[in-house]
């Protein structure tokens, strides 16, 4: 039998003799809102279902809660986990856990570094491990067993670093920054263990299983559904928590895989969905999710409640609070998310589950470093059908996300990330058979609920290269910044 992937995790529900996978059962949104009765019925058999098996086993409430980079930062950080840990004691618990801080950045300059061949890949690692050296100190002492265990994942990064780069850079890439997450949950596992609460470390690998495309792997829901039945049910039955890494898996020939920058929360919800988790907490570095990053705004509110429909937009469309694949797997079961402070563990946070809210306020999400790349056929014909599928074929073989894209008689137009090499490489690809013009450096704002003022407002001083109304009040734009010209003081002239 095929392995479901990320494209049919809908059939992972698990009633497939009653409605055909194939059937719009499985939509959400527009689709459920076309088939209300199918949605009850669907609403209703998952009600029964999670009502017998909480009654029928009599078991504890299973919470799964991710902490990120910020709120691992150094070592005082982690002894503010470990107190907000405390007040869930008794509880059934999963921890996902990122890597330290910004280690995830360091260690990507790590592969850049090897990949070069410049000579300065292992000054690099030596800075990240002395970083966690230091943490160790704070924490435990050299004397811990745990700086054994964390050298252990440091010495295989340079065991990679002691070959010629890889041929593929994406699979020398996991290989290498996988370390952070690994070397993370050692130190946070055994903190937590040495302050009395109690916790078993599991290794990610072993549960979540993916496709073999590095950098973006794809889960294997059911193999992940299987392992998580066999490994990580049993161990959450024994006393105490168990913690484990964010934003990696493993292929089915057990090489590390990783599943796209920020994932962490992405693997939290795998292990929410798979555990059947009651819900899920992420603890972040803001109150809750707020109408727009504070980082780039100002008088931004902070929202108490969410659709999951809502949350899948809004960061799909680039707020980075939470990782856009986190929602879809929690909606499946009804799994409420709940985003709360680590700053501020008592804040109420913001919830998001099944409940619809009507009223939201415009929110805005900001992507940066946006590349535009117009298509246009060399011999300026139509760009047909054809033309559009096999662009798309080469969008697909990257693993490429398109933000945006408008196509006219002669033109196609694309938004997508310019992070890594794939903006290039897609180009390259392209040029065979189509003229292509590279846009870089753009920012892509997009505005949902929008009042005509806050647009304004956020086109003042750009360029709009592309713009996009979507139904749902939400508007897109690729904008580029202009300074802003002022008329000179001519000597003489008022
Ligand atoms: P983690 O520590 O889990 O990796 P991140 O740093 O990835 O957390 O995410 C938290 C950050 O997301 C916040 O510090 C904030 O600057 C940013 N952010 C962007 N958009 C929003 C939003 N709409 N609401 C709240 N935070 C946002
Ligand atoms: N450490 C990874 C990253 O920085 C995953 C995560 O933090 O979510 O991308
Ligand atoms: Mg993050």
């Amino acid at each position: 039998m095929q392995s479901a992937t990320e494209g049919n995790l809908g059939n992972q529900l698990g009633f497939p003799s009653l409605f055909p996978a194939s059937a719009s059962f499985w939509c959400f949104g527009k689709g459920c809102e076309i088939f209300p009765a199918i949605r009850y019925l669907r609403d209703f058999y998952k009600s029964q279902t999670r009502f017998s098996y909480k009654n029928s086993s009599m078991k504890q409430a299973i919470k799964v809660f991710k902490f990120g980079g910020s709120s691992l930062k150094d070592a005082a950080a982690v002894r503010n986990v470990a107190n907000i840990l405390r007040n869930y004691n008794k509880e059934k618990l999963a921890i996902v856990v990122s890597a330290m801080g910004k280690t995830t950045n360091a260690l990507e300059t790590v592969v850049e570094a090897h990949a070069a061949r410049n000579g300065e890949a292992f000054s690099i690692l030596n800075d990240i491990k002395a970083q966690h050296y230091r943490i160790i100190d704070e924490l435990f002492g050299r004397e811990d067993e745990v700086y054994a265990s964390v050298n252990d994942t440091f010495v295989e990064v340079e065991w990679v670093l002691e070959e010629e780069p890889h041929e593929n850079y994406d699979y020398m890439y996991d290989q290498i920054v996988s370390a952070g997450e690994l070397a993370s949950s050692k130190i946070v596992a055994a903190f937590l263990n040495k302050v009395g609460l109690k916790t078993q470390w599991l290794d990610a690998r072993d549960i979540i299983l993916t496709d073999n495309i590095f950098r973006e792997g794809w889960v294997q829901w059911e193999e992940t559904l299987e392992r998580s039945a066999k490994i990580a049910r049993p161990m959450l039955e024994k006393e105490g928590f168990i913690l484990t890494q964010g934003f990696i898996g493993s292929t089915s020939e057990n090489f590390t895989t990783t599943l796209g920058r920020e994932g962490s929360d992405y693997t939290a919800a795998i292990f929410s969905y798979c555990l059947d988790a009651d819900d899920m907490t992420i603890w972040k570095d803001v109150p809750g999710v707020l109408t727009a990053d504070p980082r780039l705004f100002e008088n931004v509110v902070k929202l108490g409640r969410l659709s999951y429909r809502e949350a899948i937009e809004m960061t799909y469309y680039g707020a980075k609070v939470i990782h856009p694949k986190t929602i879809k797997p929690l909606q499946n079961k009804s799994i409420p998310l709940f985003v709360k402070s680590f700053i501020e563990p008592t804040g109420e946070g913001t919830v998001i589950s099944d409940e619809v809210e009507d009223n939201y306020p415009p929110m805005v999400a900001v992507e940066t470093n946006q590349c535009l790349l117009s298509i246009s056929t060399l011999d300026f014909s139509f760009v047909a059908e054809h033309h559009i599928s096999y662009i798309f074929n080469l969008i697909a073989g990257l693993r490429i996300q398109v933000n945006m894209m408008q196509n006219s008689a002669i033109s196609f137009s694309l938004i997508i990330n310019d992070i890594d090499d794939k903006a290039d490489r897609l180009a390259e690809l392209l040029k065979d058979k189509f003229k292509v013009m590279m846009d870089r450096g753009l920012e892509l704002i997009t505005v949902r609920h929008y009042q005509q003022d806050v647009l304004d407002n956020l086109r003042r001083g750009k360029i709009v290269l592309l713009e996009e109304k979507i139904k749902d009040k939400t508007v897109q734009m690729a904008v580029k910044d202009v300074p802003v010209m002022r008329r000179k003081l001519v000597p003489g002239k008022p």
